[in-house]
């Protein structure tokens, strides 16, 4: 990046990102504008970016920020393809990239990249705290913990660089080589951004384009699209694996244990499924990835039982909130697709009384339902899809369909709740596991998340 000193570089969106890269090329003698189509008066971090000389331009996309001697454009992920000066900037020829990739080139420590449709979060988690346990220096950022580019710069060469990292993030990458790779599952989710499955799979598996003879790859042999991945990668492959013992890698055995068998045959029991501090069969899929991360980066077998016995979970996944009434509430704001429910409702071995719906991406909600027919007792429906939703729930056969007509949060989080409550007896469980985003109502799944949590607590 010394070579962008004096050089004009254009940071795309003024989020978290988006300051410490821009900070970043600030201080290694760039010249450097940050434009966000959000105003001035929404843009907060605007003053303290401005005070160090660094130029902000708020309230749109102005043709003229992209010109011919921009050397290069740093996008941040949520921002799509086709906006103005992206374009603007494919047709000058001029480089785009996300923070992973300005990261991966100033960070002294070797990567670690998560990806996949579902887990990547609980996974990371455990990632980091079973390097912590192994003393191996993991810092966890991106998505999760230190903003990306700024922890990068501070790595030391005897550190690890654990990233969660999403599809729209790998799309910008270029020469971006994670020493240890994985990639948890694909769902077809998120096709609204990508356009086609072809290229969601296509940019998660850039997370292993520049990988070489000693990187890991981390695979899940129990997922197609990773196993056809585990034939053309150039790194070394560890898989793992719930359905079946694997002959080199992680897995559960016929008996239960989690366990890793090198590529000599010997095999290490890590840790009875039923100990795991965390429930459900995608819990034991996440253990089994995070184990084999950790093995790869040389964590020792005790600190990775140690870590996976006493872990119980990151907020809002599957998160137990409180029994009430001889009722047992649970948050799982973070589903934000049928896929991720599906696992959720699926780990409890009795059928629950189930909170859905949110932010509508044009999906029919028809693959929930088996499990509405057979794992749900009642289903409370709230936010854009609950339409939709009660028209599968009335298609598997469910005599309760509640539905929450109002569209303010607040009010809209405690009705279901309520109505969740009045529909459940002695021994049930409450569910809120969306299956959808929460943009139609809330600022963020966290927000759905503690909403629920204090409606389940006032009642
Ligand atoms: P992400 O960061 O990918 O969104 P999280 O770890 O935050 O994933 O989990 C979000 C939700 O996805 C969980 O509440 C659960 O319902 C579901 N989930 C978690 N892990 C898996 C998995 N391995 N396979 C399928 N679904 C999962």
């Amino acid at each position: 990046p010394s070579e962008y000193r004096g050089e004009k570089v254009v940071v795309l969106g003024l989020a978290r990102s988006g300051v410490a890269a821009a900070k970043f090329f600030h201080e290694m003698g760039a010249d450097v504008t940050v434009n966000d189509r959000k105003t001035r008066e929404t843009s907060p971090e605007a003053d303290e970016l401005e005070a160090l000389g660094i130029s902000v331009v708020c309230g749109g996309h102005p043709p003229e920020l992209v010109g011919e001697d921009t050397a290069l454009i740093v996008k941040n992920p949520g921002i799509p393809y086709g906006a103005p000066p992206v374009v603007q900037a494919a047709e000058r020829g001029i480089e785009v990239v996300t923070e992973v990739e300005v990261a991966y080139h100033i960070c002294a420590a070797p990567m670690i990249g998560i990806t996949g449709s579902n887990g990547k979060t609980t996974t990371t988690t455990l990632i980091g705290l079973m390097l912590e346990a192994g003393k191996l220096n993991p810092i966890v950022a991106g998505n999760i913990g230190r903003a990306l580019t700024e922890a990068a710069a501070e790595a030391k060469p005897s550190d690890w660089m654990v990233v969660e990292l999403s599809s729209f993030q790998l799309k910008g990458t270029k020469e971006f080589r994670p020493k240890i790779a994985c990639l948890l599952n694909l769902y077809e989710t998120h096709l609204d951004y990508h356009g086609s499955m072809e290229d969601y799979v296509a940019s998660k598996a850039k997370l292993f384009a520049n990988q070489k003879q000693d990187d890991v790859a981390v695979l899940n042999a129990d997922d197609e699209v990773c196993r056809k991945l585990a034939g053309e990668v150039s790194s070394e492959v560890l898989l793992f694996s719930r359905q079946r013992e694997l002959d080199k890698g992680v897995y559960l055995s016929g008996d239960g244990v989690l366990t890793y068998r090198d590529a000599e045959g010997g095999t290490y029991p890590i840790l009875p499924a039923k100990e795991l501090g965390i429930r459900g069969s995608h819990n034991i899929e996440n253990a089994l990835a995070a184990s084999a991360v950790a093995l790869s980066a040389g964590v020792p077998v005790e600190a990775i039982a140690d870590v996976l016995r006493t872990f119980r979970g990151v907020e809002h996944r599957l998160e137990f909130v409180g029994e009430f009434g001889g009722v047992a509430y649970y948050n799982d704001s973070k589903a934000t697709n049928p896929a991720a429910t599906t696992k959720t409702v699926e780990s409890f071995e009795q059928k629950v009384i189930l909170i859905a719906g949110g932010l509508d991406r044009g999906s029919d909600y028809k693959e929930m339902l088996p499990l509405l027919a057979s794992r749900v007792k009642a289903v409370v429906t709230l936010g854009e899809t609950r339409e939709k939703i009660n028209r599968v729930a009335r298609e598997a056969g469910l005599a309760a369909v509640e539905t929450v007509d109002t569209a303010n949060s607040t009010e809209a989080i405690g009705e279901a709740v309520h109505a969740a409550s009045k529909l459940a007896g002695e021994g049930d469980i409450v569910l809120l596991s969306p299956a959808c985003a929460s943009w139609d109502m809330f600022a963020s799944y966290e927000e759905r998340g503690r909403m629920f949590k204090e409606s389940v607590h006032n009642l």
